[in-house]
């Protein structure tokens, strides 16, 4: 088989033990953990240092040939197509050195490819973290992070989730192959330690930018300490009692000072008759201050819904095994995923959370032996909540897969039109709400993406840019 055009370039560059254009080895970085279509590049390269990242994207340039970075692969609403067979897939898993760990600025400096369980194992020793996703935390990057979700929850849990604030800042190759680095090393004699910039934030870019800007080579997150002492609590109420749990949600997110590190309300099994089970995890520097979080949780849940409406015991096993383990949870035995998930305001996120399950329920009539739901889950994400609804089919089975997509595409849409937002802009999410923009919005999206990448060879087609 001919090697890819640009094949000796890249081992030149990156050494040719990892540089790969076999079939095999492209159609493993084809697929984000979605059911939508598998799009193949035509060449992985991984790189080692920043200097590589760009003579790639420079080379790249030159050639004109798109650029697909990727991290854990793990994204779920569609991966970026390129152009499929030419594309230069930069795997970016290669690098991945912690470099500083400094408990003086509390701040922890990363290559792209460390991934969240690995940062996460270098820093627990020390009695500190640093604020990642939820799951699944041994594949995620912490570049990829950065570009994508970053919506929060962290193995630790060990604060309320919306993590946006807590990047410092980033190093990252802009499509043009300049490197750059944002925040405080805006002045070239400074550390990496504040997001605040010589001139306007630009390391928001980036963030959640799936990578359409440059490839992030380093970044610089805040540190916490961990808070030793921690429970797990669990209520379970009926399904007809979803405004209850919801109050009792509500309540416990606006009290100050915070109560959790998480809390979920959590409906397992099908949507019309499911039970609710509120979860919840807090911690405290102190056995004292668990215990009054502990005590003020149980005082706001029994004073918020009458007493027949829940109990306390019985989600306590599933709640442990949840918060413990949470990329284990039951529904990844139900087969081939496909999620809808919105942030919605606090004033309107029952309203939403409502609509998109009866959705869901009409939409799968006549489909329950394949097309699963597999449940929703309401967390408490800052002063936000983020909603994610679950459907699973077999992956041997196309119409359902046609199903599963279908649906969650009216339910991307009914939500965006209630008010809701997502923050997954990969292909096919990021597709519908590009859609919605205002006009003048994605008009200046198009400039600056123009601007900074005249020859579209960065993630081009995401958000319906060119
Ligand atoms: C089971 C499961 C549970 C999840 N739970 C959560 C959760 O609780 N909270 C949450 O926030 N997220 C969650 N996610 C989503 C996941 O954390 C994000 O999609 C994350 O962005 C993926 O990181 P990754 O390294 O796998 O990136 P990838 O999937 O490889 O890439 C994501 C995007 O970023 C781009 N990209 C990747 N690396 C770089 C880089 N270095 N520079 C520039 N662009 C880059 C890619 O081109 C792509 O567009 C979950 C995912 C799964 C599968």
């Amino acid at each position: 088989m001919a090697h890819h055009p640009l094949y000796s370039d890249l081992c030149q560059i990156a050494g040719s033990k990892y540089v790969a254009d076999s079939d095999f080895a492209v159609w493993a970085y084809a697929k984000d953990s979605s059911a939508y279509p598998a799009r193949v590049p035509g060449i992985v390269v991984r790189p080692n240092t920043a200097e590589e990242v760009s003579e790639i994207v420079k080379l790249a340039n030159q050639h004109k040939v798109p650029i697909v970075p990727r991290g854990g692969g793990t994204q779920f609403g569609g991966w970026p197509p390129g152009e499929p067979g030419k594309s230069i897939c930069v795997d970016m898993t290669r690098m991945r050195r912690i470099l500083d760990v400094n408990e003086l600025n509390k701040t922890v400096t990363v290559e792209a490819g460390v991934t969240c369980a690995e940062l996460e194992a270098r820093l627990l020793p020390k009695g500190l973290y640093a604020h990642t996703v939820f799951s699944p935390a041994d594949s995620v990057t912490i570049g990829g992070m950065v570009c994508g979700v970053f919506g929060g929850g962290g193995q630790m849990f060990a604060g309320l989730a919306s993590n946006w604030p807590t990047i410092v800042g980033v190093k990252a190759v802009l499509p043009n192959g300049e490197v750059i680095e944002t925040g405080t090393r805006t002045n070239p004699h400074a550390k990496m330690f504040f997001r605040s910039a010589v001139g306007p934030d630009l390391a928001g870019l980036f963030i959640g930018s799936m990578g359409i800007f440059g490839i992030i080579t380093e970044v610089t997150l805040d540190l916490f300490y961990w808070q030793p002492h921690r429970e797990v609590g669990a209520v379970a109420y009926k399904y007809e009692r979803l405004d209850d749990a919801y109050q009792a949600i509500v309540k416990l997110g606006m009290h100050e000072p915070k109560l959790f590190s998480l809390c979920i309300l959590f409906g397992l099994g099908p949507l019309a008759q499911t039970d609710w089970q509120l979860l919840y995890r807090a911690q405290g520097h102190s056995r004292e201050e668990l215990d009054r979080k502990l005590e003020t949780t149980a005082r706001i849940i029994e004073d918020t819904a009458p007493p027949d409406a829940w109990q306390p015991a019985d989600a306590v096993g599933y709640a442990t095994e949840f918060l413990l383990h949470g990329h284990d949870f039951p529904p990844h035995t139900l087969g081939m995923w496909t999620i809808m998930e919105f942030l919605c305001p606090r004033d309107n996120t029952l309203e939403i959370f409502k609509a998109l399950s009866e959705l869901i329920v009409e939409e799968l009539r006549g489909w329950e032996d394949r097309v699963l739901s597999g449940g929703c889950s309401m967390f408490m994400c800052g002063e936000q909540h983020y909603l994610s609804f679950g459907l699973y089919h077999k992956e041997s089975d196309p119409e359902a897969r046609e199903k599963a997509l279908s649906v969650s595409q009216k339910g991307n849409i009914l939500g965006l039109e209630m008010g809701g937002f997502k923050l997954v802009l990969n292909k096919e999410g990021g597709d519908i709400c590009a859609a919605m923009m205002p006009p003048a919005y994605s008009n200046w999206l198009r400039a600056l993406k123009k601007a900074m990448d005249p020859n579209n060879i960065m993630n081009p087609h995401m958000l319906l840019l060119p």
